[in-house]
């Protein structure tokens, strides 16, 4: 069994696509695993992924089958990690978090509430009498500096590694929660402080990668055994070729860091799932402040879970179909 799950979700058509491309697509439903897409030169491709989200698909789905697996083995005591990856407005934030985090509706909630109120529950419902405490940080990847989004004046977090800790972030806020709702207010709180960066210092969010760190500790009360998981779910920056646009200055240097950091990712997953077929190679983590990040959540006996998010529509088929690959690449073991 492999320890990576690639999905592809597609959202409906917007409205500027049903009427500047007469609601034309680019894919084909064959069934929840396959489907055929037609690129801009009308070539047909048949694409599988683990599962296959359409434009129909319910947030509770992509929750039932990318997370809550993941939710169960963190809770074990493994490490996890869930990506969203796809260009600007295809649906990755949509994805993780539903139309605004704390009051959008059980339809449109997103995958973050669910998971607060899968760990919850998973930890309350055990027979097993224990202590738990579930730690929250929420960091933005700018520009290769990673940034606190639980305390703005702590602009450049360092990453280093421990035996006892594996991977953390020195003076990273760490907020302890004990219940979903004061979770859930916390991560809105994060939220809020990326739109007050954006504003402040003109990053769109859309051209940094926002991470959600959940460590959940537990205690057992017979034997006094320790476990410790950790979950993360990471919001990608938009995987557009901006340098195709023309694009200058800042602009262009954002995009450049972007492509390199969302290449590093693809390469650390490759070499990853290229080990379990029994070749051992160097895993380039240290090529990104993301891949480092994740270091210990992609790699060992960690879960990865990868939603590849696209637009449906045929004007958008050579971004979808760069994310398609994305996730092909992840997949090919
Ligand atoms: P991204 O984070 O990838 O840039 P968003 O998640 O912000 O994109 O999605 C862009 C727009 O499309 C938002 O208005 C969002 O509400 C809408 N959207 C995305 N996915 C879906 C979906 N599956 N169903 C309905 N609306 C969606
Ligand atoms: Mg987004």
């Amino acid at each position: 069994m492999s320890n990576i799950t690639v999905c592809a979700r597609f959202r409906p058509l917007n409205s500027r696509e049903k009427q500047n491309d007469n609601n034309s697509v680019c894919i084909r439903c064959r069934d929840s695993e396959t489907f055929i897409f037609k690129d801009e030169k009308d070539e047909e491709s048949v694409f599988s992924f683990d599962r296959v989200f359409y434009e129909q698909s319910e947030q509770a789905d992509v929750y039932q089958f990318l997370a809550l697996p993941m939710v169960r083995d963190v809770v074990d005591g493994y490490n996890g990690t869930i990506i969203t990856y796809g260009q600007t407005g295809a649906g990755k934030t949509y994805s993780m978090e539903g139309s605004g985090i704390l009051e959008c509706g059980e339809q449109k909630k997103g995958l973050l509430p669910r998971i607060v109120e899968g760990i919850f529950d998973s930890l309350n419902s055990s027979d097993e009498k224990k202590t738990y405490s579930i730690n929250l940080s929420m960091v933005e990847i700018y520009m290769e500096k990673v940034r606190d989004l639980f305390d703005l004046s702590k602009v450049n977090i360092q990453i280093k590694e421990s035996k006892s800790r594996g991977i953390f972030l020195p003076g990273v806020t760490e907020i302890t929660v004990l219940d979903p709702v004061e979770a859930l207010q916390n991560l809105s709180k994060g939220i809020a402080n990326r739109t007050v960066g954006e504003t402040q210092m003109n990053m769109a969010s859309s051209r940094s990668h926002c991470i959600y760190i959940f460590t959940i500790q537990q205690e057992f009360s017979r034997d006094k055994r320790t476990r410790f998981g950790k979950l993360i779910l990471v919001d990608l920056a938009g995987s557009e070729k901006v340098e195709k646009t023309g694009a200058e200055g800042r602009v262009l240097d954002e995009a450049k860091t972007i492509n390199k950091s969302l290449s590093a990712l693809g390469n650390v997953i490759n070499s990853l799932t290229c080990g379990l077929q029994g070749k051992t190679s160097h895993i380039p983590y240290r090529d990104s402040k993301l891949t480092r990040i994740l270091q210990d959540a992609l790699g060992g006996n960690a879960r990865t879970a990868l939603l590849c998010c696209c637009s449906p529509s045929a004007f958008n088929a050579s971004e979808s179909l760069s994310t398609l690959r994305f996730g092909a690449r992840a997949k090919h073991i």
